[in-house]
């Protein structure tokens, strides 16, 4: 299937208006006209180009000028307000694609791990000291991180792949409803601070991806 399909307008005014864009011209004879249908634009037989014409003619469509063929009024109308149309539709997206972007350039790794982790494990996060925590990150371009944390002779692991959108873990904070609901518990909260101090880019851009795309990640 092409990429990119168009077919002219079918009805009759706007088919004027889009032969009228595509000549570029704006006030061609009927031969240049003709030409331009059958062998330019190749888009009907010379016999239906002076067909379509005529019944452009006859509709006041087009109106014939000392032999010389243009645009009623009406016509320029429709034209001029579907270009005003376009123009702010074009506008509007560009607007918002702008708000879009502002409020994610805005949002801090602050924001993001706020939204990710719990009210009530906000405190535990910080129990965990940064000194018990290590960091196995081969190369941040990977987006691999393994985080372990030692206290009590126990360890816990935390595996995070950004290229395939999974993090893994296991704790009794984190539970199947924070699985599901991709959210932090306390372990990986720490293991995200510590992450924050030494490679701050990877933090946040993990971090925004979790929060941001949240449907693509998959926390077990
Ligand atoms: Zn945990």
């Amino acid at each position: 299937m092409p990429i990119f399909q168009f077919e002219p307008p079918s009805n009759l005014p706007d088919f004027v208006l889009y032969i009228w864009h595509c000549m570029g011209k704006e006030s061609p004879s009927i031969p240049d006209l003709k030409f331009f249908l059958s062998f330019r634009a190749k888009l009907m037989p010379p016999s239906k180009a002076q067909e379509f014409i005529e019944n452009a003619l006859r509709d006041g469509l087009l109106v014939n000028k000392n032999n010389i063929l243009l645009l009623p009024d009406t016509l320029q109308t429709r034209q001029a307000e579907q270009e005003q149309a376009e123009k702010e539709r074009i506008q509007q997206t560009f607007v918002q694609q702008v708000r879009k972007e502002k409020a994610l350039i805005a949002k801090t790794f602050n924001d993001y791990f706020r939204e990710i982790l719990p009210e009530e494990y906000k405190s535990k996060t910080f129990v965990i000291k940064l000194k018990d925590i290590r960091l196995e990150v081969p190369d941040p371009a990977l987006e691999k991180v393994k985080g372990t944390i030692t206290t009590e002779g126990k360890t816990i692991e935390v595996n995070i792949d950004g290229k395939s959108n999974k993090l893994t873990h296991s704790c009794e904070f984190f539970t199947s409803q924070h699985q599901i609901a991709r959210k932090f518990c306390p372990h990986i909260g720490a293991i995200f601070r510590s992450l924050q101090k030494d490679l701050p880019d990877l933090a946040l851009r993990l971090l925004r991806s979790m929060v941001e795309d949240k449907a693509k990640w998959h926390f077990s």
